[in-house]
């Protein structure tokens, strides 16, 4: 017998025909005598219609309000699925956040779980009452309801699954694991069967949301073992592990890519100390990430360009603060595009084989795709391309690497 967090995606519990269906799945569980806490999110489609709802109250939505009005896409689908398996004989319940409480510190919107009451649930499990648990909902130490960013009931599930010390967490969705990239845009993509926590980080923070950035570096850190599988078939999916568990015959794992990025160009600025940070100390005040940065080298020695990227979300607050700059800093352009994206290559194996930028770069030039801009960290290559080249990015370089095979 096993102590298992079960998360359902938004896909998985779309309508009540699906909700009925992931009730079966579970009832699976429970007859092979599994103690089984469940994570749900809100049926597909809803999260975003709340966004857009509170869009159309005010442009200025109150955050507090705002993750209440959110939190609730998962209230529903959590009672339907205890209803569901009550249906099915099975004793349910649902367990608010606010409830059980799962408590968050941190902004609005993007908090972060600190606790979980696990004693509650325990007694629940305890009692064969399996407890259906919202995903993405918190609890402030302020008493308010809280969200935990978006896609963020795995990070629920993660952090439910640590501290009720289960076996696994299983993240159950709508594809049949981790591919090697994104299979919606390159059909031959492969089922990753192990992947190792730092990999599965960089490709989730470099754009393949199957599984939310947060949640895998809690589960690094915890050492929680994680399943990514389907709930539309009974394929075994992927096993996100410790890197001391896997083989690496691959020179590289696998291709992400996201397109929420933006580019920003200051042209002419004076090639002396103290710029660069004059430029990035009021973007760090204004909490902008930084994410790629390049600097031109000075032909001579008196101007220079400095690019760097940030999120698009950010791009009207960036240039802002770059306009009050201009006084300051007399540079003679403000350049940007917000019609980047950002593709890279994920891998433990380039840290032992040569060639990999090599082959990355002549990929793209055999398409003549322009790169923009490069980051590299150990085990990862990023450039940044014309948003109307991603798919070709990805797909040529995905051949290019053999992952098809
Ligand atoms: P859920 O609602 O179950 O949380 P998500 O939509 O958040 O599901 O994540 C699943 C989706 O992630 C898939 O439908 C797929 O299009 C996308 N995806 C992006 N990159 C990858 C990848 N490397 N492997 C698998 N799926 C990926
Ligand atoms: N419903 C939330 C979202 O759409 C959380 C989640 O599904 O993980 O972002
Ligand atoms: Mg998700």
């Amino acid at each position: 017998m096993s102590k298992i967090v079960m998360k359902f995606g938004g896909t998985s519990v779309a309508d009540t025909d699906r909700i009925l269906h992931v009730a079966n799945i579970i009832k699976k569980k429970i007859d092979q005598n599994h103690k089984v806490a469940v994570v749900v999110s809100a049926m597909a489609g809803v999260t975003n219609d709340l966004i857009q709802k509170s869009k159309k109250i005010s442009d200025d939505f109150p955050n507090d309000e705002y993750d209440a009005l959110l939190s609730s896409g998962e209230q529903v689908t959590s009672t339907l699925l205890a209803g569901a398996l009550q249906k099915l004989g099975i004793k349910a319940r649902s367990w608010l956040g606010w409830q059980i409480p799962i408590v968050t510190e941190g902004d609005y919107k993007n908090s972060k779980i600190i606790s979980v009451n696990s004693k509650v649930l325990n007694e629940s499990m305890d009692q064969g009452i399996v407890p259906i648990i919202p995903g993405f909902q918190g609890l402030s130490e302020e008493n308010r309801i809280t969200t935990i960013g978006r896609g963020g009931s795995d990070a629920s599930a993660v952090a439910i699954a640590k501290c009720l010390e289960a076996d696994f967490c299983e993240i159950y969705t709508d594809v049949e694991g981790v591919y090697t990239t994104n299979p919606a845009i390159e059909p031959k993509a492969k089922k990753i069967e192990k992947i190792s926590y730092e990999e599965m980080l960089e490709m989730a923070t470099l754009g393949a949301k199957v599984m939310q950035s947060y949640s895998v570096q809690k589960a690094m850190i915890n050492d929680v073992e994680i399943y990514v599988k389907s709930t539309f078939s009974n394929n075994s999916g992927t096993h996100i592990a410790a890197e001391d568990k896997i083989s690496y015959d691959k020179v590289i794992t696998g291709v992400a890519y996201s397109s929420d990025d933006a580019k920003v160009t200051l042209q002419g600025v004076k090639d002396k100390p103290g710029v660069a940070s004059a430029i990035f100390k009021p973007l760090y005040e204004n909490n902008i990430v930084v994410d790629m940065i390049v600097q031109n080298i000075s032909a001579d020695n008196q101007k220079t360009d400095i690019t760097f990227t940030i999120k698009r979300d950010d791009l009207k607050k960036t240039k802002s603060v770059m306009d009050q700059l201009k006084n300051e800093l007399e540079y003679d352009h403000l350049l940007t595009d917000d019609k980047v994206s950002k593709v890279s290559i994920v891998g433990a194996g380039m840290i032992t084989h040569p060639g990999v930028a090599y082959k990355m770069f002549n990929a793209l030039s055999s398409k003549k795709i322009n790169i923009q801009v490069i980051s590299t960290s150990e085990i990862k290559i990023s450039v940044l391309v014309d948003e109307k080249n991603t798919k070709e990015a990805v797909q040529v370089i995905h051949n290019a690497f053999g992952l098809d095979k």
